[in-house]
C-alpha cells in the first residue's frame, strides 16, 4: 500500500491504483469453459487456442497491378514490343510464360511461371490499337508489382495466439487462413444491480412527476453497455431495494449462476447500506479506499455458491461494488473492472494494463490546487493540439465524460500550469 503524503493521522492510508489493480488481478483466474463460435461472431472474444496457419497467404505470387507480366530480362530498353501470349484474370490459372512474350494480367491474378515482374498498364501502349502486342515504355525491375506467396502469412506460423482478444481485423486474418469457426473462452456471466432507494427507472415516472430526492438510474445504462462491449453475458437485476432481505436474496440467486456480481452505489465508508453486511454474511468483503479521484470507494469480495450450483462451479462468485457517483462508477469500471474482465476471459495478466500507454499533450488549462489523490481529469483534445478541461470535475457530473474524449492522469499533489505537458489517455483505448 502506498501511503498518501499528509494523510490525516488515524485514517487508513489509501491504496494506490497500481496496487489495487495487481491485487484484483491476483484474485481472478481465467474461466475454463471454451466454446466454438462462427468467425463472423467472434469480435471481442478471446482465443482459446493458437491459430496456426495451414497455408501461406497469399497462396501464390500474384500481381498487385493491372498490366503485363514479363520476364524483366526480356525488356532492356523503353519502347520494346512484346507479343501478348495469354490473358490472366484474378481467380484464374495461368500457363508458363512463353519466352519473349508478356501476359495481360490483372490485380490479384497469379503470376505465370517464368515471369518475374509486372509492367503497369499506364506504362504500355497497345501496338496499332491491337490487344495482341504492346509497347513497353518503362524498363521493369525484377520483382516489381509482384506480391510474393506467403508474404502475409507463412505456413505453420502462429498467426494469433491463445489469450488474444479478437478485433474486426483479426477476424479477417483468421478468415484468410480458411477458418470459419474459432475456439474462444466462454463469455463471463455478470449479474448487474443498482442500489439506492433514490433511484427511479426512466420510463417509469415522467420527469415532472419525480418525487423530491428521486433521480433516474443512469449507472445501469452505461454499466450494462460497457459489460456488453467487454463480451459479457449480462443479467440485469435492476434496482435492488435498500433492504437486507432483498439484497441477500439477490446476491444468493446471482452467485449460483454468474461469474461476477457487479453493483453500483453504497460502498462509501460509514454508509448505512445493505450491500456490505450482506456480502459479508454470504462470503467475504474487502472495502478498498483507492488513492484516486474520482473513484475512491471500491469493494471486492466473494459470495459463496450453493452446494447444488453444479460440480463444475467454483466455490464462490466474484463480487465488485462500484461507487454510486456516475463518473466514479464509469472511471473505476474502465480502470479496474475492465482489466478484471479481460483476465476472467483468459487474457494473460502480463498483457493486461490498467492504463493504456499515455500520450503527452500540453494542458490548455490550469489546476491551481493540487489534490492529495491521483486524479483522472475529464478533458478533450482541441484543434490547437492541446487539452481542454471540462469546467465541472464533480464526480456526479456525467456530462463531463460525454463531453470529454479522455482522461488526464495527474499524479497526487501536482498542480498544472497552462502549457504543462500532461499524460492523456483516450477513452477510445479504454473502451476498445
Ligand atoms: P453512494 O455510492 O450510494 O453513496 O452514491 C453516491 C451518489 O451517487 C449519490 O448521489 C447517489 O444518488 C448517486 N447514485 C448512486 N447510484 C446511482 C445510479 N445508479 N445512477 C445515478 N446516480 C447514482
Ligand atoms: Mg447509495
Amino acid at each position: 500500500m502506498n501511503a498518501v503524503p499528509n494523510s490525516p493521522v488515524g485514517r487508513a492510508p489509501l491504496m494506490s491504483l497500481d496496487h489495487a489493480m495487481a491485487d484484483l488481478l491476483g484474485r481472478v483466474e481465467a474461466l475454463t469453459s471454451i466454446e466454438t463460435v462462427a468467425t463472423f461472431d467472434a469480435d471481442g472474444r478471446v482465443l482459446a487456442q493458437d491459430l496456426v496457419s495451414a497455408l501461406q497467404v497469399p497462396p501464390h505470387d500474384n500481381s498487385s497491378m493491372d498490366g503485363y507480366a514479363v520476364r524483366a530480362a526480356d525488356v532492356t530498353e523503353p519502347g520494346q514490343v512484346l507479343r501478348v501470349s495469354q490473358r490472366i484474370a484474378a481467380g484464374h490459372a495461368s500457363a508458363p510464360l512463353e519466352p519473349g512474350t508478356c501476359a495481360r494480367i490483372f490485380t490479384g491474378a497469379p503470376m505465370p511461371a517464368g515471369a518475374d515482374a509486372v509492367v503497369m498498364q499506364e506504362d504500355t501502349v497497345e501496338v496499332g490499337g491491337d490487344i495482341h502486342a504492346v509497347h513497353i515504355h518503362a524498363v521493369p525491375e525484377a520483382g516489381q508489382w509482384v506480391r510474393r506467396a506467403g508474404e502475409d502469412v507463412t505456413r505453420g506460423a502462429v498467426v494469433l495466439a491463445r489469450g488474444e482478444r479478437l478485433s474486426p481485423t483479426s477476424l479477417g486474418l483468421a478468415a484468410s487462413l480458411g477458418l470459419a469457426q474459432l475456439s474462444v473462452l466462454a463469455r463471463p456471466r455478470v449479474a448487474l444491480f443498482s442500489t439506492g432507494d433514490e433511484l427511479v427507472m426512466p420510463g417509469e415516472v415522467p420527469p415532472e412527476a419525480m418525487k423530491p430526492g428521486a433521480i433516474y438510474n443512469s449507472n445501469r445504462f452505461f454499466l450494462r453497455a460497457l459489460l456488453r462491449r467487454m463480451g459479457c453475458e449480462v443479467s440485469d437485476l435492476g434496482i435492488v431495494p435498500d433492504q437486507r432481505g432483498a439484497t441477500l436474496a439477490a446476491l444468493k440467486t446471482a452467485a449460483d449462476h454468474h461469474d461476477l456480481i457487479l453493483t453500483s452505489g453504497g460502498v462509501s465508508v460509514g454508509e448505512e447500506d445493505h450491500i456490505k453486511p450482506s456480502v459479508q454474511q454470504l462470503g467475504s468483503l474487502d472495502l478498498w479506499q483507492i488513492g484516486m479521484k474520482p473513484g475512491k470507494p471500491f469493494a471486492y469480495g466473494t459470495v459463496r455458491r450453493d452446494a447444488g450450483a453444479g460440480a463444475a462451479a467454483t466455490q464462490a462468485c466474484h463480487f465488485i461494488g462500484l461507487p454510486g457517483n456516475p463518473v466514479s462508477s464509469f472511471v473505476t469500471f474502465l480502470l479496474l473492472v475492465r482489466p478484471f474482465l479481460l483476465r476472467l476471459q483468459g487474457v494473460p495478466a502480463n498483457r493486461i494494463h490498467a492504463l493504456p500507454p499515455a500520450t503527452t499533450l500540453p494542458a490548455h488549462f490550469t489546476v491551481a490546487r493540487a489534490d492529495k489523490r491521483r486524479e483522472f481529469l475529464r478533458v478533450r483534445r482541441n484543434a490547437a493540439g492541446g487539452l481542454d478541461l471540462f469546467p465541472n470535475q464533480s464526480s456526479g457530473v456525467l456530462t463531463s465524460v460525454v463531453w470529454g474524449d479522455g482522461l488526464v492522469d495527474n499524479p497526487a499533489g501536482t498542480t498544472i500550469a497552462h502549457g504543462d505537458p500532461v499524460s492523456y489517455i483516450s477513452f477510445a483505448e479504454l473502451l476498445a
